[in-house]
């Protein structure tokens, strides 16, 4: 289910490691195989790399009790909240993952900007990564000192600007409240899955009983691509592809989807013209 960046990042790892990579089945409703997953993990289990929620389908994975069975087994997890820090509320002490990661531009802030969230311990027992100024304590040519953190981290003059503006994007997002926002965009969802349901021949890719607003879908006939292009001219935005996802692509036999997203400034007006938009599209292409 994962994003192409929460997969090729270990796949270096891996073969620098010697490590396995092991993927969790995903079970035909766009959620994960629980029981597979109880299945594979193992004492050799180091790390559980999973997505909160997905881009491509909406899916939001029971994280806290897959960190706790991850951490009984003896792995450390790693939660991408990349698409769950805009809709969901997040605690990482509850949810008491070792690393959280999100993107700035999934959170209305900026590109390019981020954070990694690490336990304390980890973090300080953690080797270096990325050497330069900032994270030094004392140089010498003999050896060098680290500092502490999260400087031991943040090599060289950081983009000072885009985490500035990123901390403004998070006041706003928090200032309006995850928990009326999630209220609201769980609203927008149910309409418009009642909605497209309707749509013959058009099929939603991910049914999983827990989602974000996200919709994917494919229409028997019809290729997403073209589909975002008639969209587009009457001026609705989607996305079509593989969303940074191909194995997920590839586990539902289907080269893309086309993908509707909506957020807290979505208007039921809006996904009404969505679904009469794809109702006119899919009759150009037919
Ligand atoms: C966008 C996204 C990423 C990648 O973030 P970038 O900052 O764009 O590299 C990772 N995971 C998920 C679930 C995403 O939606």
């Amino acid at each position: 289910m994962e994003h192409h960046s929460n997969i090729v990042p270990w796949q270096i790892i891996a073969e620098e490691n010697g490590a396995k990579l092991v993927a969790i089945p995903v079970l035909e409703d766009g959620s994960l195989d629980m029981e597979a997953f109880q299945r594979l993990l193992s004492p050799k289990t180091k790390l559980l790399a999973v997505v909160h929620a997905s881009n491509s389908l909406g899916t939001i994975n029971p994280v806290n009790s897959m960190v706790a069975q991850a951490h009984a087994a003896g792995a450390k997890v790693l939660v991408d909240g990349s698409q769950s820090t805009v809709h969901l509320p997040i605690d990482v002490q509850d949810m008491d993952c070792d690393f959280f990661v999100f993107s700035g531009h999934k959170v209305y802030g900026p590109t390019g900007s981020g954070a990694l969230y690490g336990k304390k311990a980890l973090l300080e027992a953690m080797p270096v990564f990325h050497g330069g100024g900032e994270m030094i304590k004392e140089v010498r040519f003999e050896g060098s000192t680290y500092n502490d953190l999260p400087y031991k981290y943040e090599a060289g003059t950081p983009n000072i600007a885009d985490t500035v503006a990123l901390k403004y994007a998070l006041d706003f997002v928090n200032g309006i409240g995850k928990a009326s926002i999630h209220a609201y965009e769980q609203g927008l969802l149910s309409y418009a899955t009642d909605a497209l349901e309707q749509i013959k021949g058009l099929r939603i890719i991910g049914k999983a009983p827990e989602k974000t607003s996200v919709l994917s879908f494919v229409v028997d006939g019809v290729h997403p691509s073209d589909l975002g292009v008639l969209l587009d001219n009457k001026g609705i935005a989607v996305r079509t592809g593989h969303h940074c996802t191909q194995p997920l692509m590839e586990r539902f036999r289907i080269p893309g989807t086309t993908r509707a997203s909506f957020a807290m400034y979505t208007t039921y007006e809006e996904i009404d013209a969505l679904v009469e938009g794809l109702e006119r599209s899919i009759k150009t292409l037919l």
